[in-house]
């Protein structure tokens, strides 16, 4: 079997641009092969949406070549690995094949959760909780903080390292909503206390994002009763939440107070050394091999959330693929502008404007923000003055305080000036336009 998807994967190989062959086949193996099927382990969904939506035809007929059968390639997702593979009956589709185990995604674990400052104290109290659940004031943990910053992760390496520990605990996580629905249901099929039975079997309850609890009565009223229960078992309970509790309208007083009794830790932001850390942990368990200097240009922009950061790696992968190029400084800019969108608010400064200028002028940034009248200083210092005013959109007034004082009036002929040479001095209009494209493109 590994000898077909060896020669499949060379004659690929040979007739693919590298990175290509690279980025979307070495990383997938062969699982099952039979007459007239391939299983194709995947890394993950987006993989195989890639692949099933690109390749597709190119594998088909590889393998035809190869084995001389007429195969249908299917697809499985990593995670699932260990488990039996269950047929469908449409290969465009991935089953879930977990039953009766919770629904914990295994690759959230704490191995690959990256520690920074601004997740350190969430961390922690997320990995003492696993050494000894329900052992400890740390009961019920709640772990808030924005989309995309780590908090659905943290709760799935609780459970899995629980899990890990000891195989046989009852580990039981749902998002707040599941557990909506599934009280819900439980109405509409009179079995409600088959609901209460299973939730309060758990020797962990791990829920997420509470903060759908909001406004619903009658969840709440049940979610209180399962938290007391297990609460008073010394189960532990962990939960996480887009917001604090106190900010939660339409919640009861008594859960209000549940959710506070414990320990609340936050998630923040990434600061930059940890975008740049999560950034490389990324690229390498995707196999991209990024320079430090790409990295710290997505580091710099891309700040909201580890969620972003993730997929701007996906993207860079996506974009090097489909446009068969290298995965390059330009590209990268080319993943950043589009990830920050046409209309997001450019984060570039007075500053980086007149450090830009000083390097093209070779006019020391002092002296352009300084009062000399000396030509080229002057020079330089209008088309500081000029581009912060296109770039930025900064007020004349504004523009004026940051040059040395200047008012307002000055700000404007420099403006004028420059608009005017740029129409009359090939040097001026080249220099100009250059720093803009720069300054604009590259984001700073
Ligand atoms: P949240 O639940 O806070 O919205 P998630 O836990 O879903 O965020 O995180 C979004 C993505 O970012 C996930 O793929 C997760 O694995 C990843 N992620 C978040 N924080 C980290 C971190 N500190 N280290 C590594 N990956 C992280
Ligand atoms: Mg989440």
């Amino acid at each position: 079997m590994d000898n077909i998807w060896f020669d499949i994967k060379e004659q690929l190989k040979s007739s693919l641009p590298a990175h290509a062959y690279n980025t979307w086949f070495e990383p997938i193996n062969l699982i099952g092969h039979s007459n007239n099927e391939l299983v194709l382990e995947v890394p993950n969904q987006f993989f195989y949406e890639w692949i099933e939506s690109h390749y597709k035809n190119q594998i088909t007929k590889t393998a035809e070549s190869i084995t001389g059968q007429n195969l249908e390639v299917k697809y499985t997702v990593s995670l699932e690995r260990q488990l039996p593979l269950e047929t469908t009956e449409s290969p465009h589709k991935i089953k879930k094949v977990i039953k009766d185990k919770p629904n914990l995604n295994k690759r959230y674990t704490f191995s690959n959760f990256i520690e920074g400052s601004n997740n350190q104290f969430a961390r922690a109290a997320a990995l003492s909780v696993s050494k000894s659940p329900g052992l400890h004031s740390f009961n019920p943990l709640l772990i808030y903080g924005g989309v995309g910053l780590g908090k659905t992760h943290l709760l799935h390496a609780i459970g899995n390292y629980i899990l890990d520990e000891k195989e046989t605990a009852k580990i039981i996580i749902a998002s707040s909503e599941k557990f909506t629905l599934d009280f819900i249901s439980s109405i509409q099929k009179n079995k409600t206390i088959d609901f209460s039975k299973t939730y309060r079997k758990a020797d962990v309850l791990l829920i997420d994002d509470i903060q759908f609890f909001q406004k619903k009565e009658q969840t709440q009223e049940q979610f209180f009763h399962t938290f007391n229960d297990l609460y008073q078992k010394g189960k532990q309970i962990v939960m996480t939440s887009d917001r604090l509790p106190s900010e939660m309208s339409g919640l009861t007083d008594r859960l209000l107070s549940r959710f506070e009794s414990g320990l609340v830790v936050d998630v923040q932001q990434p600061d930059f050394e940890t975008r740049v850390a999560i950034l490389m942990e990324k690229a390498e368990q995707n196999g991209l091999d990024l320079p430090y200097d790409m990295v710290e240009l997505m580091a710099t922009h891309i700040k909201s959330s580890v969620r972003e950061l993730e997929s701007t790696i996906i993207r860079l992968l996506a974009y090097s693929s489909l446009s068969n190029c290298d995965i390059d400084f330009n590209l990268v800019k080319k993943v950043v502008l589009e990830r920050l969108g046409n209309g997001a608010p450019i984060d570039i400064s007075t500053t980086d404007i007149v450090k830009r200028v000083a390097e093209a002028t070779k006019v020391n940034e002092k002296e352009i923000v300084g009062s000399s009248r000396k030509r080229p200083i002057a020079e330089a210092r209008q088309i500081s003055i000029y581009l912060c005013r296109e770039i930025m959109g900064s007020s004349l007034m504004d523009i004026g305080m940051n040059f040395g004082g200047r008012d307002h009036t000055t700000v404007l002929h420099a403006c004028r000036n420059i608009e005017n040479k740029i129409k009359s001095d090939k040097r001026i209009s080249y220099l100009v336009r250059s720093l803009q494209q720069d300054l604009t493109f590259s984001l700073i």
